[in-house]
């Protein structure tokens, strides 16, 4: 048997939009109107408190961008918006449903991905499959705290599933490729934004026979 780790951006969900137009569409919805230095102000402190492993880095960011713009707004609506905005963008990556069910019937799947949780999770189970992932590992778990490509995240989706081969399937050449490799899992690369067919290479193809 088989541990199939799934990355969740760009592989098993994407946005329909832009995620410009999700943030915006949340200071709309908190903040009454939106404005592209928030925008940018808000992409630079998110960033940041993200790679520190704030508790919350949603909401930390808009304390931010409420104090330097001067925004009389709540931060914690803000963050709440976007969270909400988030959900209400995403669509499954065509065709993954069918594959994701196809697979879990002779393996274990599981979620591998760099967010929070909350919000990592929440996206997969928009698109109605988050029951398919019995194992699900994310870097802002406070257990975890470790970001693909680093080593530990790698180990502790390995820890939550006893399996003969690991499998990681994702759209991001470091995290998802050459990081699990260097870390014993075999590797798929999927990519959501091909306009036109493209053909594994022959390390896929090995890993599908
Ligand atoms: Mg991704």
């Amino acid at each position: 048997m088989a541990a199939i780790f799934f990355d969740v951006d760009g592989t098993l969900v994407r946005w329909r939009g832009d995620y410009g137009d999700v943030l915006a569409d949340a200071f709309e919805r908190a903040a009454g109107g939106s404005r592209g230095e928030w925008l940018e102000h808000y992409d630079d402190q998110f960033f940041h408190h993200f790679g520190a492993f704030a508790d919350d880095p949603y909401h930390q960011a808009f304390a931010d961008v409420c104090d330097e713009h001067d925004l009389d707004c709540d931060p914690g609506d803000l963050a709440e918006a976007l969270v909400a905005a988030e959900f209400d963008a995403v669509e499954p990556v065509p065709g993954v449903a069918a594959t994701v069910e196809a697979l879990a019937e002779r393996h274990t799947l599981g979620i591998l991905t760099n967010g929070l949780p909350d919000v990592q999770f929440g996206k997969v189970a928009e698109i109605g499959l988050l029951d398919r992932f019995d194992a699900r590992v994310a870097s802002h778990d406070p257990e975890i705290e470790a970001t693909k490509p680093d080593r530990e995240i790698y180990e502790a989706a390995k820890s939550r599933v006893d399996a003969d081969r690991y499998v990681m399937v994702g759209d991001d050449r470091e995290p998802d490729i050459d990081g699990a490799r260097e870390h014993g899992f075999e590797t798929v690369h999927v990519d959501a934004t091909a306009a036109d067919l493209s053909a594994p290479d022959f390390r896929t193809l090995s890993v599908l026979l």
